[in-house]
């Protein structure tokens, strides 16, 4: 496995893969890993000839009074996992390679990042954007992997690719959670035992949503209420936001139906959680 810092560099590696023939796949990640993203890195191994992992705190998506400096970090453990993983290629840049001074270029999606994540993490998107499109750019790939988990990001990408023409696959593949439900995370790290089983309430509150659908309650209001009735159940619990909305546009939906995305932010204690669910079928009798 090579591990590799310069942006240059890896750009010039793939442009001579890309000579010799060879297809590349791209599992970019802020590193910490864990199952979630071997379960990417699992799948683009499959996908193409040569397989890069990028890993990048990206401080232009965290907001001034995020957790950029805390964000947790481990890097010898990460390239381990990505040696038992066959990875071919880690990419994981200094910051001052990707923003030199001077740096002032963005690239923002102005629909589908307006919502959701997008209302209290200004600029997020933003961010995410500018990096991945340089990541695609250095790293040119011809398919890359997203995770569930980020949902709104993975809509944000892929909407990015087609409108920039960008020649790149997004795929995105499922969440993966702990046994007891929780998505996996890299700031799963920050909750203390009680916050850790508080936030059961997020994959609690998208099972309960699950369960009113499949019985016939389709009305969001219904949904979003009982959601949020099993959030307060937790004394550290806040909710951000708690959102019904079409899977693929993002826009508010009074209704549940096949391909609804039921979404939800919550702080338990001071770390921020995110959760999804798509409504993939509705009972048939009820739906027709
Ligand atoms: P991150 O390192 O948090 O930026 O995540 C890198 C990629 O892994 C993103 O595409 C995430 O959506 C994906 N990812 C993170 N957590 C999970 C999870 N629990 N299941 C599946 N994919 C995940």
């Amino acid at each position: 496995m090579e591990v590799i810092s310069s942006p240059e560099e890896m750009q010039k590696k793939a442009f001579a893969l890309k000579r010799a023939g060879k297809t590349i796949s791209c599992v970019p990640t802020m590193g910490f890993l864990h199952q979630g993203h071997l379960s990417l890195i699992r799948e683009a191994r499959a996908s193409a000839d040569v397989l890069v992992v990028t890993i990048f705190v990206n401080p232009a998506q965290f907001g001034p009074s995020e957790d950029y400096r805390t964000y947790p970090r481990d890097p010898e453990r990460d390239l381990r996992l990505c040696r038992q993983e066959q990875v071919d290629i880690v990419f994981a840049p200094e910051t001052c390679d990707i923003y030199p001074d001077g740096y002032s270029t963005y690239i923002e999606e102005n629909d589908l990042s307006r919502w959701l994540c997008g209302v209290d993490r200004p600029g997020h998107f933003r961010g995410v954007a500018t990096v991945v499109t340089k990541l695609f750019n250095i790293v040119q790939p011809d398919v890359a992997y997203f995770g569930q988990k980020d949902y709104q990001q993975s809509r944000v990408i892929t909407k990015m690719v087609k409108d920039l023409n960008l020649p790149v696959r997004i795929a995105v593949c499922p969440i993966v959670r702990e046994d007891d439900g929780l998505a996996m995370s890299s700031r799963n790290k920050y909750l203390n035992p009680k916050e850790r089983q508080e936030s059961l309430c997020l994959y609690r509150a998208l099972s309960r949503a699950e369960k009113l659908v499949m019985s016939g309650e389709y009305s969001a209001v219904t949904i979003r209420e009982e959601m949020e009735a099993v959030i307060r159940q937790e004394p550290h619990s806040r909710i951000d936001y708690i959102e019904i909305r079409d899977g693929e546009t993002l826009e508010p939906r009074d209704q549940v139906g096949e391909g609804t995305l039921i979404a939800l932010a919550v702080f338990i204690g001071k770390t921020r959680l995110i959760d999804n669910l798509v409504i993939e079928k509705v009972p048939r009798s009820l739906s027709e």
